[in-house]
């Protein structure tokens, strides 16, 4: 089915992404598994190739584009090179509009350029060991000490925590404020007393560096709060919309990919004399998962388009993102059963395709996270 929500202009962006990852991303990627982590040259590529702050306006060097469709691509083409590791779609899409959205001009001018080239990599501090779904939790706190804030507690399953140069930190600035007594501040590399913890083992996504990170008695300039004093709750619901879009994004891109690996497989493997292909049951199976993937298709298609055009509500972008990660994982698991014992050798793709897209319905909010949204304004 033809995808209506491209123009040609997307086409040959998506042509743009795709020759990046064939020359800088794929042939590196095993050796980033096995270390844990990309590299920071591919950052850099990345910035040079234009793909870093598609939506940052063109004086601090990047796109300038507020048309969500041009993210929609890049997270597609990740998605489909099997790449999650190279974090640039929480760059961009998760950490980028905190920064144009919320920072002063002063705020902007140091630190978008660096976004833009691939010389400042970030990433966002919310969850902690005792807080993950429930942000009112948070026990990083920072003390108001006139020009500055001292900061101290310790966050967890940091994306990019590794790397990233530039932190936004969710922080308790008022003890007694409940939800609203938090803020964000942006804590940078070489502040004394941040330091990182592990680069966290996980079972899929083994080249992102998903890292503890620890806050002792640093000193964060008041210039580096951002947004409003307090306002850290409502700068965040504003935000975690888009945020689901991009995993909703990589949900359905995931399943469809991994969906056409599969069908390519079945027509190749013979058992009792046959292709796979020829069985009913291989053939209904892959033709559930194929109309499960159009029809969520012309879902996220829609959401992409209203987001585009700044109509997407929160509500569904909660639809979006439980729908699509959920299909995802169900599909990324019959798609490893359809390819027998060969769907567990991490040599083939599917069985990335299943590790590596199992965090989906987990992060970003979980899907029953995102039902509880859903019901809240159904049900109140
Ligand atoms: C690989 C990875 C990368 C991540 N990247 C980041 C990052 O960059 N920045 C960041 O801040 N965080 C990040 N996270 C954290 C992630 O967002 C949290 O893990 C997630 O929000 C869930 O929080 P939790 O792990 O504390 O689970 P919990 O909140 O303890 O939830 C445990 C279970 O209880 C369920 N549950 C909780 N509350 C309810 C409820 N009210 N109703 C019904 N069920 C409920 C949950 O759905 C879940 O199934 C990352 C996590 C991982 C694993």
């Amino acid at each position: 089915m033809k995808r209506q929500i491209f123009t040609e202009d997307h086409d040959a962006f998506r042509e743009t992404v795709r020759t990046f990852l064939a020359k800088e991303v794929t042939p590196y990627y095993a050796q980033w598994e096995k270390d844990g982590i990309v590299s920071r040259d591919a950052w850099r590529a990345a910035g040079r190739q234009g793909l870093l702050g598609l939506a940052v306006p063109e004086e601090y060097g990047g796109g300038g584009t507020g048309d969500f469709r041009y993210s929609a691509v890049l997270a597609e083409e990740f998605t489909r090179a099997g790449a999650p590791g190279l974090a640039i779609g929480l760059h961009n899409d998760i950490v980028g509009p905190y920064l144009t959205s919320l920072a002063t001009e002063e705020q902007k001018r140091r630190w978008l350029p660096g976004f833009c080239s691939g010389e400042t990599i970030t990433a966002i501090a919310m969850t902690e060991p005792g807080a993950g779904s429930d942000l009112q939790g948070i026990r990083t706190a920072a003390e108001d000490r006139g020009d500055h804030w001292v900061l101290n507690g310790s966050k967890t399953f940091i994306s990019n925590g590794i790397l990233a140069d530039l932190v936004i930190v969710v922080a308790r600035t008022t003890p007694e404020g409940g939800a609203h007594g938090l803020s964000l501040l942006v804590v940078e590399r070489g502040m004394p007393g941040f330091e990182r913890g592990r680069n966290l083992d996980k079972i899929g996504q083994k080249s992102q560096d998903t890292a503890e990170l620890f806050f002792r008695d640093v000193r964060v300039p008041k210039e580096n709060l951002l947004g409003e004093l307090n306002g850290a709750f409502v700068h965040l619901m504003t935000n975690l919309a888009q945020e689901r879009m991009a995993i909703a994004i990589a949900g359905i891109a995931g399943a469809e990919h991994v969906l056409e690996l599969t069908t390519r497989y079945v027509k190749e493997r013979e058992a009792f004399g046959r292709p796979l292909a020829k069985l009913q049951h291989i053939r209904f199976e892959i033709a559930e998962m194929a109309t499960e993937c159009a029809v969520t298709r012309t879902f996220l298609d829609r959401c992409i388009a209203d987001h585009s055009a700044g109509t997407l509500d929160a509500v569904h972008a909660s639809m979006a993102k439980w729908w699509a990660t959920e299909l995802h994982k169900r599909v990324a698991d019959r798609c490893l059963q359809l390819h027998g014992g060969y769907g567990y050798m991490t040599e083939y793709p599917v069985a990335r395709a299943f590790t590596d897209g199992r965090i989906q319905t987990i992060y970003g909010g979980t899907t029953e996270i995102m039902k509880e949204i859903i019901g809240r304004s159904l049900l109140g």
